[in-house]
């Protein structure tokens, strides 16, 4: 019977019990239902054509392509995969470095079958089309395992499938690749030669506070040192360091997992994020005695951050003798430089840049995306951090005892040569790392 028939009679149940049948050929595994097929070493599969040949295909071939769609996702590191169906056709794109992707076009009759493909290896069900639904799934790649997070939505069309893919090892990046101009990456190293206090890194979500944490601590001899964490989630798994997921579901909260930490005998804690008091008040604690202290918090701008332990309730002098170093950070996409098109500064930009830097822009120049292949033409390729860092000196320690305001603070900082977000987003312009239109969505 081919595929067709059987959708004509609206039975996808029937090629779900067929793939299911079929466990040779299955690349379910019934444990965990995680996809277990190892990629070919060989690139040579047929490209799929955009329409199925005289209007029937075989329903064999539906597991094979799917798998193809997430090959290709992993190889282009995508964070998502997007099915989504039109009047007439069904449409399949990648999110890339933030920007939308398309891969493919199918003919519309591939809808349903990758549909019921995608529900059967997140456990989701078959038969239920007009619900949302949420499942779970893994695939392994040549090189890669990826968590697939599915999202269903049913829609005029019929029904849309955004998959996230979460990488299970992410590869760790190195400290000294995130972005850091020099002088702040001296100040940052500087302050990992210490041996208790607390370094935070601060900003919204997606800045990649995370990824700063773990270079940091992947800079120490996990063999050397007692390393613990606490997650939630658990993102990158480091070898010899101790990493504990936290789980408020079954009462397991930061508070918790930091008290317990504290009694294994620890150097270096990470704290996966200060939400509370609670958990502010005990990694303070922690970082004032003997312990360096990582964690992140939820704000805008490194001052901030002193603002925000305030509210927390923790004391003036307590915060002074904890935190060493703030981190404020942004994730900003980075200029294809295969492609990028330098040009002068325009004339608009050179009141910004004479307020804002030492830079003289009617020396320097700017970077336009273009597009090419390296970068799927979007002129982009790849991110690069953004950095403001904050070091406590004895002229902040006072002005924080003082009471001083955010902007005195601040103001104090940059004369001791803290760079501002907005300083460092028009330097990486300069330098051709970012475009002016992506500096100049950070000063919003
Ligand atoms: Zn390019």
């Amino acid at each position: 019977m081919s595929l067709l028939d059987v959708l004509q009679k609206e039975s996808e149940e029937v090629l779900a019990k067929k793939v299911e049948d079929k466990p040779e050929e299955s690349i379910i595994s019934p444990a965990t239902n995680d996809i277990q097929i190892e990629s070919k070493e060989e690139d040579v599969k047929p490209e799929i054509s955009e329409k199925p040949k005289g209007d029937v295909f075989d329903e064999d071939e539906i597991p094979e392509i799917v798998d193809e769609i997430f090959k290709k996702a992993i190889e282009m590191h995508a964070s998502d995969v997007h099915f989504k169906p039109t009047d007439d056709k069904f449409e399949v794109y990648y999110r890339i470095d933030g920007n939308m992707i398309e891969h493919k076009v199918y003919d519309r009759i591939f809808h349903n079958p990758i549909i019921a493909r995608i529900k059967i290896i997140s456990s989701l069900k078959i038969d239920e089309h007009r619900l949302p639904q949420d499942g779970k799934s893994s695939y392994k790649g040549t090189n890669k395992e990826v968590d697939l997070r599915v999202s269903i939505l049913p829609t005029q069309y019929g029904e849309k499938v955004v998959i996230r893919l979460l990488e299970k090892n992410p590869e760790m990046v190195n400290l000294r690749d995130l972005g850091m101009l020099p002088n702040i990456l001296m100040k940052v190293e500087k302050h990992l030669q210490g041996t208790y206090g607390m370094i935070l890194a601060v900003g919204p979500t997606g800045s990649g506070k995370s990824t700063s944490l773990f270079s940091m601590i992947s800079t120490f001899n996990a063999e050397e040192y007692n390393i613990s964490t606490l997650e939630d989630p658990i993102e990158y798994k480091i070898p010899n360091v101790t990493q504990t997921q936290i789980n408020v579901e079954i009462g397991f909260d930061f508070p918790d997992g930091l008290r317990t930490l504290v009694r294994q005998d620890p150097d270096i804690i990470m704290v996966g994020e200060i939400r509370d008091k609670k958990t502010a008040s005990l990694a303070v604690e922690s970082a004032l005695t003997g312990h360096l202290v990582f964690s992140t918090l939820h704000t805008n701008t490194a001052t901030g951050t002193i603002q925000r332990l305030l509210n927390m309730e923790i004391d003036r002098f307590l915060i002074t003798a904890a935190v060493k170093l703030i981190i404020s950070q942004r994730l900003i996409k980075k200029v294809c430089s295969n492609c990028r098109e330098k040009y002068e500064v325009p004339k608009k930009y050179y009141e910004l840049f004479k307020e804002q830097t030492d830079i003289d822009p009617q020396k320097a120049f700017l970077y336009k995306a273009k597009g090419c292949d390296k970068c799927n033409n979007t002129g982009y390729k790849g991110r690069i951090g953004l950095f403001e860092v904050l070091e406590m000196t004895p002229a902040i320690e006072e002005l924080i005892i003082g009471n001083a305001s955010n902007a005195e603070i601040e103001a104090q900082a940059v004369k001791e040569g803290m760079i501002l977000l907005k300083k460092d987003a028009l330097y990486k312009a300069i330098t051709g790392d970012i475009t002016i239109e992506e500096a100049l969505r950070v000063m919003l």
